[in-house]
């Protein structure tokens, strides 16, 4: 599915739809009991997009998140693998060795799972920015099957850090303990710490997957009043207003 692209600070942010499709049926829930307190349809099913974005800034190539993987991915448990992240990469005359930096905002399965392609990393000539709190917490099949293969490609971050110049990666814990936005003037690549709409409409919203929902209460009121625009992880439109002050 193809989504609309846009310009922040000089920055383009391109949308890309890796999949489309619900949770699978042992982790889904009733959205009442995913989202408590939030209000949903009787019987209203959630139907995930799972977005990548790519940047592209001053001859730099810039991938943020890499999405659900292939057949034999951790998230083929749960989600509708195999994602669409190359046939989305190279729609946008994009192959994996042009780019540069992959920004991991964490290390769930259907946000890192793409990162690597037989036992190394799929994006042979980047390097991989994950923050130094998510390495330390990631266990199981996405440490040894993702993390690993990575090896020297990874960047680890301590808290927030500037990436490139203009590009930002911000710590917003709380849905993991390393979770990390992606920002770029007044918008932000938001990950998993805005799920769903209802959180936008009360960000106090919990999420029931999230590690430390308490914390990604904090996070995400912090993000919502910092930043104008968020590109969801997760939502049917990529790009959303937060209600905060435009600056510029
Ligand atoms: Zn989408
Ligand atoms: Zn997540």
């Amino acid at each position: 599915m193809a989504h609309e692209a846009r310009i922040v600070s000089g920055v383009e942010v391109i949308p890309l739809c890796d999949a489309v499709g619900p949770m699978g049926s042992h982790i889904r829930k009733p959205l009442p009991e995913m989202f408590p307190r939030g209000s949903f349809a009787d019987g209203e099913e959630w139907i995930l997009h799972f977005h990548c974005y790519l940047l592209r800034a001053a001859g730099r190539t810039v991938l943020v998140d890499t999405g659900i993987g292939g057949a034999g991915s951790p998230a083929a448990s749960w989600a509708p693998v195999p994602g669409r992240l190359f046939e989305e990469l190279s729609a946008h005359g994009v192959a994996a060795a042009d780019v540069d930096l992959v920004v991991l905002t964490h290390l769930h399965s259907d946000h890192a799972s793409g990162s690597v392609t037989g036992d190394g990393p799929a994006f042979p000539n980047a390097r991989y920015a994950v923050q130094r709190a998510e390495l330390d917490w990631v266990r199981g099949p996405m440490r040894d099957q993702v993390v690993v293969p990575l090896g020297d490609s990874l960047q680890i971050l301590d808290g927030t850090a500037e990436l490139l110049p203009g590009i930002t990666a911000v710590h917003s814990p709380g849905h993991t303990p390393g979770h990390q936005t992606v920002e770029v003037g007044d918008l932000a690549l938001s990950g998993d710490v805005v799920l769903h709409p209802e959180q936008l409409r009360d960000p106090t919203i919990t999420y029931v997957y999230d590690e430390d929902p308490e914390l990604a209460v904090r996070s995400r009121v912090a993000l919502l009043g910092r930043v104008a625009v968020l590109g969801t992880g997760h939502f049917a439109d990529p790009f959303v207003p937060t209600g905060a002050p435009v600056s510029g």
